[in-house]
């Protein structure tokens, strides 16, 4: 870790942990408390720049602070990823002066929950295929469709939604815009009932003539898939944060399980051992990947392919870790208040979401196989 994170990343992550191991609650409810405290200490906009409101922090230290706190409460952990990657860099990035005055200070504080629409029924993996439309009307446009899944969907304040001008032009005709919650024709269903993450409500959000305004379009006409894939680069590194602080958290457990039987005259057999060691071994390299995709993506550079693989990386070790660490543990961890149980539920939809880590393989593989020059493999 040494060789990568300087004295400050190193002071801030410290930070973190201590915030998320005293502030952070775990009941079952929807987080409040947990993002109130986060505004306050200025998580909710750590890597927007000071003049928006944020605090103007890097994008490293941003992923250091999902880390912990997905540790912690990997619910938390993905409604600030959510929030911050995909529901407050789309105005960041796109937004026109007038739209960075009106939701952005507001975002960075924590004032307004951040969303960000973009699947639906059929169109998942192939984004481009969505059918909300929006047409276009005197002073603006109606937007008409259902998306499902959406982090946040009955308790964001502002949606980033995707929607077509012209479904004959697929991907090119995807246009996106800024859509408050109180919108007249914006309704959400209840809840989904997952498996896991379960504090961080993930539900429909239904358009029903649902009118924006010009000003409310974010971005140019027609570049919204443009828009949609270059936010989800940064989204899934933080994803991989948040897959990085279940995997963490597991063995953590375990280990401290193992040295507890260890003190009442079990001794750890060989086989555990070398689970533990494989594990440990995978978290501290995937740390690695992920902590090398903030650094490519904080000075700038295109980070899609590091981006996937630490996004698919840490996922699955997550879920990995989670499985191999109940087996460890067996009656000791898989109470249904048990954060062991926990950790393996919650850890299923991070390798699902923000692109499903087959596709992620894919994009990883397309890149390779069209390089001439293979030297940074
Ligand atoms: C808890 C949770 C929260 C979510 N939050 C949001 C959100 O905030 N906003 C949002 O817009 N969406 C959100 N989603 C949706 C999520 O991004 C999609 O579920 C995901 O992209 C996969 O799409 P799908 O479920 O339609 O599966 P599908 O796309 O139907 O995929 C099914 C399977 O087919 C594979 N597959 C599909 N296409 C290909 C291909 N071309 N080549 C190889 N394999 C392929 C997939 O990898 C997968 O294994 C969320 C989902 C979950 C579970």
């Amino acid at each position: 870790m040494e060789l990568v994170l300087s004295e400050y990343h190193q002071h801030r992550q410290e930070e973190f942990r201590c915030f998320a191991d005293s502030e952070l609650d775990q009941d079952h409810q929807f987080p409040h408390q947990n993002l109130i405290k986060a505004g306050n200490r200025g998580y909710m906009g750590l890597p927007i720049p000071k003049e928006w409101g944020g605090a103007g922090d890097d994008f490293l230290t941003y992923i250091l602070m999902l880390e912990e706190v997905s540790k912690v409460c990997a619910s938390t952990g993905v409604i600030l990823s959510v929030h911050t990657s995909v529901g407050t860099f789309p105005l960041l990035y796109y937004g026109s002066e007038e739209q960075k005055k009106r939701f952005l200070p507001n975002l960075s504080s924590g004032k307004l929950l951040g969303a960000f629409a973009l699947t639906e029924t059929g169109a998942g993996s192939d984004a481009a295929a969505l059918v909300t439309t929006a047409t276009a009307v005197d002073g603006g446009y109606v937007l008409n469709g259902s998306k499902l899944f959406i982090t946040g969907g009955g308790e964001a304040d502002l949606f980033t939604v995707f929607a077509t001008v012209d479904r004959s032009m697929g991907r090119t005709g995807i246009t996106a815009f800024l859509v408050e919650k109180d919108r007249p024709g914006l309704t959400a269903g209840p809840p989904e009932k997952k498996m896991g993450l379960n504090r961080s409500h993930t539900a429909e959000i239904r358009m029903e003539d649902l009118f924006i305004p010009v000003s409310n379009r974010l971005g140019e006409e027609k570049a919204g898939f443009m828009i949609a894939m270059s936010l989800l680069d940064g989204g899934r590194i933080g994803i991989a944060a948040q897959g990085l602080g279940l995997a963490r958290a597991a063995l953590e457990f375990t280990i401290n399980h193992l040295k507890q039987q260890e003190h009442a005259g079990v001794n750890t057999d060989q086989s555990s051992a070398f689970i533990i060691a494989d594990l440990a071994a995978k978290t501290a390299a995937v740390r690695l990947l992920i902590y090398r995709a903030a650094m490519a993506k904080g000075s700038g550079k295109r980070c899609t392919r590091e981006a996937a693989m630490a996004k698919f990386m840490a996922t699955d070790l997550a879920m990995e870790a989670a499985t191999k660490c109940l087996d460890l543990c067996q009656s000791a961890g898989c109470g249904v208040d048990n954060p062991l149980t926990r950790y393996f539920c919650d850890a299923k939809a991070p390798q699902i979401y923000e692109g499903s880590n087959q596709i992620q393989r894919i994009v990883v593989a397309r890149e390779l196989l069209s390089q001439k020059n293979l030297s940074q493999l």
